[in-house]
């Protein structure tokens, strides 16, 4: 029958790449797999509808994971669920109403959050509005082990958990197994889809084509020791009795316009390739041979999905921490913040310790899941099927919810 378009609203928040990648991906396969029979539409609602605090999150996370104690501060202090539902209920006091507006003016009928602090308030919106039987809500979660109790929301109809140990925790807190799904962390379709081979990918991108190559980022805005692990590589990768580099380095600086240029402005003895925000990170990964980044879901779960061996360098303390376990304990890479360090194993990699390399190369392909997005969206297809065909959802402008509370 002619059913009527479905309406998606993905909320994210650009609180580093990480959410906005997630959006982005699950949008994308929802377009692959379902053409025009959903309608997705991805907001930073609180950037738009409500005053401050949640207006301001983006500026706020930039200010604390540049002032690392405060992070950790406020990461761990929200923790417990009473201090946090006290805090999101006064929030919501205040602005319902422009949440509210915000959900009015889509009339999702699905709606899907990936990140932690986007359940409760919608999720009571719906609930004023008796919508909750009518409104599929899924949580997408974007970390991948150690996360913040927040993510976790009794009265979702879906779950999304990236990994064992985050459906674990979110059973502690509460969570049935009939709501809980583990697929993996969605990835964007382009690296599920079949990519160029090796040596295809290092002409395209101009790279050397014989020498090992290893790439160093830190997430979209190009966090943690970037520049001094550059340095170190380039004094460890060039061999001083052969006169000639033993590999060759690629530097994705994100939106770090001040490191791309300090890079640029190096005199290299290896080749090396410094780049800004890319779009196509699957044609990169797929050049290389190892990866060096801080502990961000995201490059993780793209890293190993083309199996490259991963060097940890840093993590933003709270919710990046449990990657580092994540990558290290099941033998897909190691963990050190020295920068010479680094460079030493990278040397090593590329010389004596190929073996070793190759050993890690295969543990990380076996902890891949690059069609995870694919089972998230086809899962909430079939959530929606169930639902029979959609009536028009009675969104309502209701003046009074704000004083309900
Ligand atoms: N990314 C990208 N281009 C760049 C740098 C990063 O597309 O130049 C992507 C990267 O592939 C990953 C995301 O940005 O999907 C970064 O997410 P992650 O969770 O690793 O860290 P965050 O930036 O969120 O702290």
């Amino acid at each position: 029958g002619a059913e009527r378009i479905k309406n998606v609203l993905i909320l994210m928040s650009d609180t580093g790449g990480g959410h906005r990648a997630s959006a982005e991906a699950i949008r994308e396969a929802f377009k692959l797999e379902y053409g025009d029979e959903y309608n997705i539409i991805v907001k930073d609602v609180w950037k738009e509808y409500t005053g401050w605090p949640l207006n301001d999150m983006e500026r706020q996370y930039k200010f604390m994971v540049k002032h690392v104690q405060l992070w950790k501060v406020a990461f761990h202090s929200t923790s417990p669920r009473w201090i946090h539902s006290c805090y999101l209920a006064a929030i919501a006091a205040y602005y319902a109403k422009e949440v509210e507006a915000g959900l009015m003016e889509y009339k999702p009928d699905i709606i899907i959050s990936v990140h932690p602090l986007m359940q409760h308030i919608p999720l009571w919106v719906l609930k004023w509005q008796g919508l909750q039987k009518k409104v599929i809500f899924a949580t997408v979660i974007t970390d991948l082990n150690s996360c913040h109790p927040t993510w976790f929301h009794p009265g979702v109809n879906r779950c999304y958990c990236p990994s064992k140990e985050v459906a674990k925790r979110a059973a502690l807190d509460g969570l049935e197994d009939s709501q809980i799904r583990v697929f993996g962390l969605p990835i964007r379709p382009s690296f599920a889809l079949a990519v160029l081979s090796k040596d295809e990918l290092r002409e395209e991108l101009e790279l050397d084509p014989d020498l090992p190559a290893v790439l160093l980022m830190g997430g979209g805005e190009g966090m943690g020791p970037v520049k001094k692990t550059a340095l170190a590589l380039g004094e460890s990768l060039f061999d001083k009795e052969l006169g000639k580099p033993l590999g060759q380095l690629i530097i994705i600086c994100g939106r770090n316009k001040a490191l791309k240029s300090t890079l640029e402005s190096h005199k290299w003895t290896i080749p090396v390739k410094v780049r800004g925000f890319e779009t196509q990170m699957e044609k990169w990964m797929g050049a290389c041979d190892c990866i060096i980044t801080k502990a961000g879901p995201g490059t993780i779960a793209e890293a190993l999905i083309r199996g490259l061996p991963i060097i940890l360098n840093d993590y933003i303390p709270g919710q990046e921490k449990g990657n580092v376990p994540y990558v290290v304990d099941n033998g897909a890479g190691v963990f050190t913040r020295s920068p010479k360090e680094t460079a030493r194993i990278v040397k090593e990699w590329f010389s004596t310790k190929a073996d070793e390399r190759e050993r890690m190369s295969e543990n990380a392909l076996k902890l891949a899941q690059p069609e995870a997005v694919f089972d998230i969206v086809k899962d909430i297809h079939e959530l929606a099927q169930a639902r029979g065909p959609l009536v028009n959802i009675p969104y309502m402008l209701t003046s009074s919810f704000g004083s309900l509370i």
